[in-house]
């Protein structure tokens, strides 16, 4: 029995007034099951993936290459296709998109587009001068239930998770608006959006295989963050297939960390660094960690040189991310001063630990880190 099967059948023999089962989503075992309960061979379910996942198709109409029948067949079955549709854009000066998807259930969840490369590899002259570079900033739920005090989606709380489809098909639904060729184009995705991924953990990695196995992204070109979920991190060590991990560190010892993360009182900022180095790492991978500068609460000198104090006892290749705060409505903390940031940094380099400032991309639009709520106005 593939995994989900046994639901799977149950919609199946429950069809017709039952609310519509998005095809997108499904794995390559799943949507071969489909076809095969309706008496086809597992070709088509292969036909129907490369539909779904390669083709972007987002009705039955367009999937030329199963037979008229058949896909009347999927779709009184009570199958829709359900790729996602983005509901409203909103671009930055910097050319930043920030996107509302539609989910099924008239929620919608926010996903954005930042192009331009990371500039790391520029100039060796081996790639295409039309190749797009873009990030993809990626939501695992409809609000998030952390609580993290400088956050603005926090302040809506847990809404619900995503499932895998619509995880994996805010992705596709982006890549198909700024016509993305895959195996042409840089695409680098970060989940980093609403929501905590290790809190829908299962949903947000059936997300990952979909992405690498069937839509084509590498793994290595990915990042989840995550917010410091111990179990979760111990998972994510043992997947086989993973992105890249990012940790939330956002204070340099527990009890600033416990006031702009109360999540700190359940795992300790050494519960987390002990889960991460039990994280088998690949051949030159580092870990980020990531740190929210809030003006006068975690950005003095002696938070820089207890956060490099940290990372090397800990022992972990690491850099660090320094990101300037967002402000949101009604969030009550400062944006750090320039040269505040800029000696963060430098004493964290003089620590041994690299560093590197994150450019605010979409602040204009609410795009940027931590400014993601669910909104239908740009304000
Ligand atoms: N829930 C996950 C991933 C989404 S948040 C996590 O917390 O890691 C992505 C990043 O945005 C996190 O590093 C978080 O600390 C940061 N962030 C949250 N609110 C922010 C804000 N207002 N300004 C800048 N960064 C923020
Ligand atoms: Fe959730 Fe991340 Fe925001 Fe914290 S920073 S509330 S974990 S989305």
């Amino acid at each position: 029995m593939t995994p989900g099967g046994d639901e799977y059948v149950q919609l199946l023999d429950a069809s017709g007034s039952q609310s519509k089962r998005p095809l997108f989503g499904l794995s390559n075992e799943q949507l071969t099951e489909a076809m095969h309960t309706l008496g086809q061979p597992a070709y088509r379910g292969k036909q129907l993936s490369q539909a779904l996942y390669r083709q972007w198709n987002t009705t039955f109409d367009d999937i030329s290459t199963l037979p008229k029948d058949l896909r009347l067949a999927l779709s009184d079955t009570g199958f829709v296709v359900g790729l996602p549709e983005i509901a409203e854009t909103f671009r930055s000066s910097d050319g930043t998109e920030r996107y509302l998807v539609a989910c099924g259930d008239g929620q919608t969840v926010e996903t954005v587009w930042m192009p331009g490369g990371d500039g790391g590899e520029e100039g060796d002259g081996t790639e295409e001068a039309e190749n797009l570079r873009a990030t993809i900033c990626v939501s695992s739920q409809i609000g998030c239930a952390v609580n993290c005090q400088f956050c603005l989606t926090a302040r809506l709380g847990l809404l619900r998770n995503l499932t895998a489809g619509e995880i994996a098909g805010q992705v596709v639904a982006v890549l198909k608006r700024q016509n993305v060729k895959i195996g042409r184009d840089r695409i680098n995705l970060v989940f980093m959006g609403m929501g905590e991924p290790f809190l829908n953990y299962d949903s947000f990695m059936d997300a990952v295989r979909l992405l690498v196995n069937e839509v084509g992204i590498a793994e290595s070109r990915m990042t989840v963050s995550t917010s410091g979920i111990v179990p979760g991190i111990i998972r994510f060590g043992a997947e086989k297939v993973r992105p890249k991990l990012a940790i939330s560190l956002n204070a340099s010892n527990n009890l600033v960390r416990e006031e702009v993360m109360p999540i700190t009182k359940k795992w300790s900022i050494n519960d987390v660094l002990e889960a991460v180095r039990r994280v088998p790492l690949r051949a030159k991978e580092r870990i980020t960690f990531e740190y929210v500068l809030l003006g006068g609460v975690n950005d003095r000198r002696e938070h820089a040189d207890e956060v490099a104090a940290l990372i090397r006892r800990a022992n972990i290749p690491a850099k660090v991310n320094l990101i300037v705060w967002n402000p949101g409505p009604g969030v009550d903390f400062h944006m750090p001063l320039a040269e505040d940031v800029a000696r963060f940094q430098s004493r964290l380099m003089l620590g041994g630990i690299p560093a590197f400032i994150r450019r605010p991309r979409g602040r204009d639009i609410y795009a940027a880190c931590g400014q993601l709520k669910r909104t239908l106005k740009s304000s």
